[in-house]
C-alpha cells in the first residue's frame, strides 16, 4: 500500500514528505495507522548534521501512538483495533535482559535486521529505530508493540513513546527515587520536564531546575520544580546555589542536555556518599567524558539509562495508567500540534528552543 512519509535523504539537508510503498505483514509482525506522533531532538540528528549516518533514505519518527490494523501469524499480544505505542527498544520477553529486573536493553535492540518493510521508487528504505512513526502507517515487529488503554488520548500518551519514559523512568526505573529526597534537573526540555514530573510523582522534598531560559521557568514550575535557577545570568554560581540550596549537595540530579561540562556539574552538585546522577542528554560523539576522580571516590554514583529503563511493553502501560489517573501533567509538554506537512516548521520550532513538545496529528 501507499503511505505519505516524513523521512531524512542526507545530512545537512532539509526532512522531506514523499509516497512510500509499504510491505504487508510477515510472521510476527503488526501494522499500525498511526494517530500521532511526537518530534524529538534525535529525529532531527539525522539531518541536522550532527550524527555521522550514511543510510539514507531514512524514514524517521520513532514517538507516536496509533491503532492496530492488521497481524501477521503469531502475534498473540495485540489485534486489530488495538491503542498502541510503538517502542523503539523490543521487549521480547525471553532474553536474559528481559528476564533482569536490572535493564531493559533487551538483547534483541542490539541484533541488526535486515527488513525493510518501507520502500521509496521501488529501493527498500530503513526506519529510524525500525519503526518510522512519521509515516501514515507503519509495520513493524510485535516485540516492539505496547498495548495501552483504550481511553488514553493518542494526541497526548504519544510522548510517552519517547520524552515521557525517558524522563519519567529516569527517576522511577532508573535512580528509584525515594520520598522526601532532592533532585536538581539539568534542562527543562521535554525529557527534563518528565523527570521534574517523575521526581514530584516519586515524593521529592525538593526539585531544582536548571536551565538557560528563563522562559520554561512557569512550565516547569507546573511539572513540579520548586527552585528555577536561571544558567543564562551573569556571573550565577550554579554549583553554589545547589549546595546552598540542599544543605551540602542534592540526593539526585539528572542531565537532559547532553554537555560534557553540564554533566561534570551535575555529578559534582551531588551530596558526597551517595549522590547519583543519571545521564540523558546525549552526548555528541567526539565528546569525551573527564570527571574529577574523586568525586567518585566520594561515593557519588554516575548511572546510565536508555529509555528510562522501562521496560517497553510491561512497564511502559504504567505511565499511560499514571496520565489517566491524573498523576501526570503530560497535557503541559505538548506546546504544538501540527500536520504531516507541517513538519519542517515543526523542527525548526524544536531546533529554536521555543517549543516543548511537537505532536503531528495525522
Ligand atoms: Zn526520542
Ligand atoms: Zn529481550
Amino acid at each position: 500500500m501507499d503511505v505519505l512519509a516524513a523521512f531524512a535523504r542526507a545530512q545537512n539537508t532539509p526532512i522531506a514528505i514523499d509516497t512510500f510503498q509499504l510491505d504487508g505483514v510477515r510472521d510476527r509482525e503488526v501494522l499500525i495507522e498511526m494517530k500521532a506522533a511526537g518530534l524529538c531532538r534525535s529525529d532531527m540528528s539525522f539531518f541536522d548534521g550532527s550524527r555521522d549516518w550514511s543510510d539514507y533514505p531514512l524514514v524517521l519518527g520513532h514517538e507516536g501512538a496509533g491503532v492496530v490494523l492488521e497481524c501477521g501469524p503469531g502475534v498473540t499480544h495485540v489485534q486489530p483495533g488495538d491503542h498502541v505505542i510503538p517502542v523503539g527498544i523490543p521487549e521480547c520477553g525471553v532474553c536474559p535482559a528481559c528476564r533482569s529486573v536490572k535493564t531493559n536493553l533487551c538483547d534483541q535492540y542490539f541484533k541488526p535486521t535486515s527488513r525493510r518493510p518501507f520502500r521509496l521508487h521501488g529501493n527498500p528504505a530503513r526506519a529510524f529505530c525500525e519503526l518510522g512513526t512519521f509515516s501514515q502507517r507503519i509495520v513493524v515487529r510485535d516485540i516492539q508493540v505496547t498495548k495501552i488503554s483504550p481511553l488514553a488520548p493518542m494526541d497526548i500518551v504519544c510522548c510517552l513513546g519517547c520524552a515521557g519514559a525517558t524522563g519519567l523512568g529516569a527517576v522511577l526505573f532508573t535512580a528509584r527515587m525515594e520520598a522526601g529526597t532532592s533532585a536538581v534537573v539539568f534542562g527543562l526540555g521535554g525529557i527534563g520536564l518528565n523527570v521534574v514530573e517523575g521526581a514530584r510523582i516519586a515524593g521529592a522534598s525538593m526539585i531544582i531546575g536548571v536551565d538557560s531560559n528563563p522562559a520554561k521557568e512557569p512550565f516547569a514550575r507546573v511539572a513540579g520544580v520548586t527552585h528555577f535557577l536561571d544558567a543564562s545570568k551573569p556571573g550565577i554560581d550554579i554549583l553554589g546555589s545547589i549546595r546552598e540550596l540542599t544543605g551540602g549537595g542534592a540526593d539526585y540530579a539528572f542531565e537532559c542536555v547532553g554537555q560534557a561540562d553540564i554533566l561534570r556539574q551535575a555529578v559534582e552538585c551531588t551530596r558526597i556518599g551517595w549522590g547519583t546522577t543519571v545521564m540523558l542528554g546525549v552526548l555528541p560523539g567526539a565528546q569525551e567524558l573527564a570527571l574529577r576522580p574523586r568525586a567518585i571516590q566520594e561515593g557519588r554514583r554516575l548511572m546510565g539509562s536508555y529509555l528510562g529503563n522501562v521496560k517497553t511493553r510491561t512497564e511502559l502501560p504504567q505511565l499511560v495508567d499514571m496520565y489517566l489517573d491524573g498523576r501526570l501533567h503530560l497535557d503541559n509538554l505538548i506546546s504544538h500540534r501540527i500536520r504531516l506537512d507541517q513538519i519542517g516548521e515543526g523542527f525548526d520550532l524544536l531546533a529554536s528552543g521555543a517549543a516543548r513538545r511537537v505532536v503531528i496529528d495525522f
